[in-house]
């Protein structure tokens, strides 16, 4: 088999789908020459999913391919029919995915068979004159634009969510272990540590298949955060059980298996969490004669402990499958176990603010309005409809946001940008005393309204 290409960190770039348009349309019949209007809204963007999926197991797929898309909303028509809604897109993504922003601030946690997020979403589809006619405007010769989609930049980092973790004495053979049982040795890259990498391996014992971490560095002090191994203990948190790897070859003085697991017991104590996981034993290097005796002597002192275990070399692979098998065992009786998936994890975006909001502010020489709706209302504008300048101008009035600039001390002729960016749209403050329904003027085109005065 193959070994994949492990990547546990990427940065995506996700889109909803745009909105579709509402339709425009008056409703005709043979004989019946002027009936109402018929245009229908467009369709919702789709949205752009992120789902757990745990067969998936590493992020390679958004590593050459960064960009994503929802389907875009079609658009209204006559008769009122609306616009079909944009397919969402479904990004699978393995258990144990972070969900980051740019800055660093984490989004989301995915963990559990099908959670799922959404990341970015599709915009509303644009109200067509049907949705938009009133008692004021009986047949509104125009309709709502639709929304572009969310876009949003984020970086997905997975976690070590590893089945097994391995702890040990530096040396004991935690990676030549993992080198001899596993199928596949995923490369974890950009860990926060420069002298120790985890190593992860892939194993498959019988039907089942599950990950192995080693815990590297995990020595005395490791819990008071003095060691290394106190940061990759938070990695195997998740892990079914934890296997002891012994080191019966290496003669030292003060170090005997016995003493070695209880240091490393101590160790896994203070950490903290991790007191119910089964603990198998791996006495490994019993290739080496010495080896073999010294876990002769130790095994019966274990087992009336309460320890499984197993004589093991990683160099010759000697109680490789035993221990493999062993190992499948815990990892199917905690999947069994556990639920299916996990609540979803605490999403920490910033709240939305209130909805009727909007402030204005004095930059230079314009007049700046913000405010989600003000800004959504400019987005569904068709600046090349007069009357749809109109009704923009009309929904612009009832927010109060004429009224605001003329407290402010806005003056006729002054420039007034609607929304934060670039895109802003930038208007001349026309407001009108008669009847507070032409307060602003589109910058393509012009309104008949106001050049008949
Ligand atoms: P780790 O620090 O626990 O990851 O230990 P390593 O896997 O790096 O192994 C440390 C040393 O022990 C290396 O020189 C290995 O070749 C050696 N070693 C590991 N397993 C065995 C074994 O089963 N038999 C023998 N003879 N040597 C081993
Ligand atoms: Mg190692």
């Amino acid at each position: 088999m193959a070994v994949p290409t492990f990547v546990d960190r990427v940065t995506l770039h996700v889109a909803g789908g745009d909105g579709g348009h509402g339709c425009a349309s008056i409703h005709r019949e043979k004989f019946k020459p002027l009936g109402g209007p018929d245009g229908g809204n467009g369709g919702r963007g789709g949205n752009v999913v992120l789902q757990v999926d745990p067969g998936v197991t590493t992020l390679v797929d958004y590593y050459h391919a960064p960009h994503r898309r929802g389907g875009n909303g079609k658009r209204g028509q006559g008769n009122n029919k609306s616009g079909a809604e944009g397919p969402d897109v479904i990004l699978r993504v393995p258990d144990g995915t972070v969900v980051k922003s740019i800055n660093g601030e984490v989004l989301v946690d995915l963990i559990g068979s099908g959670t799922s997020y959404v990341i970015a979403s599709g915009g509303h589809g644009g109200l067509g004159n049907a949705a938009l006619a009133s008692k004021k405007r009986r047949a509104p010769g125009f309709a709502l634009l639709g929304e572009p989609g969310e876009r949003r930049t984020v970086v997905l980092e997975l976690k070590l969510v590893a089945d097994i973790g391995l702890v040990g004495f530096p040396s004991a053979g935690k990676s030549s272990l993992i080198a001899a049982v596993s199928r596949a040795r995923p490369k974890i890259a950009d860990y926060p540590f420069t002298t120790l990498v985890p190593n992860l391996g892939v194993v498959t014992a019988g039907d089942t298949s599950f990950t192995v971490a080693d815990v590297p560095g995990l020595i005395e002090g490791a819990s008071e955060g003095r060691g290394l191994g106190h940061a990759f203990l938070r990695h195997i948190e998740r892990c079914s059980a934890l296997c002891h790897v012994i080191d019966c070859a290496t003669i030292e003085s003060g170090r005997d298996p016995l003493t070695d697991l209880e240091v490393i017991e101590a160790e896994l104590r203070a950490h903290g969490g991790l007191d119910d996981r089964p603990r198998l034993v791996a006495l490994n290097k019993v290739d080496v004669p010495e080896g073999r005796e010294l876990a002769e002597m130790v095994r019966p002192e274990l087992e009336s402990r309460g320890y499984a275990v197993y004589d093991v070399s990683a160099a010759t692979r000697e109680g490789m499958t035993e221990l493999t098998y062993a190992m499948a065992r815990l990892v199917q009786g905690r999947r069994a176990a556990m639920p299916q998936a996990e609540p979803t994890r605490i999403v920490l975006r910033p709240k939305a603010v209130d909805d009727s909001e909007f402030t204005v502010v004095r930059e230079g020489e314009i007049w700046r309005v913000t405010g989600s709706r003000p800004e959504r209302w400019v987005r569904q504008t068709d600046f090349a409809n007069d009357e749809a300048v109109g009704y923009l101008a009309d929904r612009l009035n009832r927010l109060g946001v004429e009224d605001r600039l003329r407290q402010l001390g806005a003056v006729p002729g002054d420039a007034v940008a609607v929304g934060s960016d670039e895109n802003a749209v930038i208007f001349d403050f026309d407001p009108s005393v008669e009847s507070g329904a032409e307060l602003l003027r589109g910058p393509r085109g012009s309104d008949p309204r106001l050049e008949g005065r």
